[in-house]
């Protein structure tokens, strides 16, 4: 949950190493002082034992949890990368595939297919990216290392409890870096609130078990307020004139009086008038694209508290149920490419003798440091951005050898 907004930073320590050989005694006391409060949670002594006795800490995870983006990723990136071609299809193809658990559980939950699968697809690419970090050795270090301790003393006994009552191996317990696992990428206290047995095996495993998986993120939007009688809203046009000033997804008006106001759906179609919350969101300001967000938007918003990956869930869904694109461009001259661009971009710089890793489409260091590098070397201001013109920049002066 909490990993996707991670994606863009780097490991900057803010803090002093410790010492290996230091750190490995401070974590062995810290252990020793978490085996009560453990035990006290729920978890046996036999377990306590036997999961934490050949714990090392891994100290990569602290640097991540003090890491502060050296990079702030613009909307339109964020978005092109999370809603593209390749995502519906995966999407539709994934709906096809779980056609009917995915309506088993829109019955059960009330949430419908396409919502659930927008969701699995933003957070686990269907199933795809789970994360590699073993949960058990980034929180027990979490738990006695950097900020947040308490918190992540709450998710270690979590898992520690999973592992004994759930019966969850613990080699298939990873996820990202801050414990969110499996293809709801749930944190392991989210796992033992909400987390289903949906496909009947008498296990909750959002790991192996797409049904369990689908169901408990239906479980998830339901226990947040989803009202199966709602849009999680629209994209809008705005009449020229109105007053911004109230914008804010927080900031509900009833539908009508948007309507009243001259606020229309982008797509040309009604707005339902009545009595229905909605907040004007303006993620990129004025000049971008507009949406009037429901309390639908704010279930979706509860899953990782952030609007612009609610927004990624809810447009993706729509696109999931035959819609298209936004109709309203993003404001700018430089638009964010998908991961089959991104992937593109990757190789031109590898043609061009530049070392970004496997072409995977994913943006990180090497890659922005690979692609400064290209900028300067074609006379480009070296923002190290992968967007359309670095694309068509390098695309254009790969095109002579390329053409032979
Ligand atoms: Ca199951």
């Amino acid at each position: 949950m909490k990993s996707l907004l991670s994606f863009a930073l780097t490991g900057a320590a803010l803090i002093l190493p410790l010492p290996a050989a230091q750190a490995a005694d401070a974590f062995a006391a810290c252990l020793a002082q978490l085996r009560a409060p453990a035990l006290k949670a729920g978890v046996s002594g036999a377990a306590f034992d036997t999961h934490t006795a050949n714990l090392a800490p891994d100290m990569a995870v602290i640097d991540l949890l003090d890491a502060q983006p050296e990079f702030k990723t613009p909307i339109w990136d964020y978005m092109a990368g999370l809603v593209d071609d390749e995502r519906v299809a995966d999407g539709r193809a994934g709906m096809a595939r779980w056609q009917a658990e995915l309506d088993r559980a829109a019955k059960q939950y009330g949430v419908d297919p396409a919502t659930i699968a927008a969701v699995w697809g933003v957070e686990s690419n269907f199933g795809r990216t789970l994360g590699g970090r073993p949960l058990l050795t980034s929180l027990s270090t979490l738990s006695c290392f950097g900020r947040r301790q308490a918190y992540f003393r709450g998710e270690f006994f979590a898992t520690l409890k999973i592992i004994q009552d759930e019966h969850i191996a613990p080699e298939r317990l990873a996820g990202s870096w801050a414990g969110a696992f499996g293809q709801t990428q749930f944190m392991p206290s989210t796992y033992l609130r909400l987390a289903v047995d949906f496909d009947g095996d008498g296990r909750r495993d959002l790991v192996d078990s797409v049904p369990d998986a689908l169901a408990s993120t239906a479980n998830f939007l339901k226990r947040a307020g989803w009202n199966p009688a709602l849009a999680w809203g629209y994209e809008v046009k705005l009449p020229a004139g109105l007053d911004t000033a109230g914008a804010g997804r927080k900031n509900k008006r009833p539908m009508s009086s948007w309507v009243r106001q001259g606020v229309v759906r982008a797509d040309g179609q009604a707005l339902p008038a009545g009595e229905t919350p909605a907040g004007l969101m303006l993620p990129a300001g004025r000049s971008g694209p507009a949406f009037l967000v429901t309390r639908n938007f704010d279930a979706l918003y509860s899953y990782n508290a952030a609007e612009s990956y609610a927004l990624a869930i809810a447009h993706l869904s729509d696109r999931l149920r035959g819609g298209g694109p936004l109709v309203q461009a993003w404001p700018t001259d430089d638009p964010g490419l998908s991961r089959a661009q991104r992937r593109e971009l990757q190789r031109l710089l590898i043609a061009r003798g530049h070392d970004v890793g496997e072409p995977d489409g994913m943006i990180g260091a090497r890659t922005r440091q690979a692609l400064q590098a290209a900028q300067r070397e074609l006379g480009l201001p070296p923002d190290g951005r992968a967007g359309m013109k670095a694309l068509q920049a390098l695309k254009a002066s790969a095109a002579p050898t390329a053409a032979n």
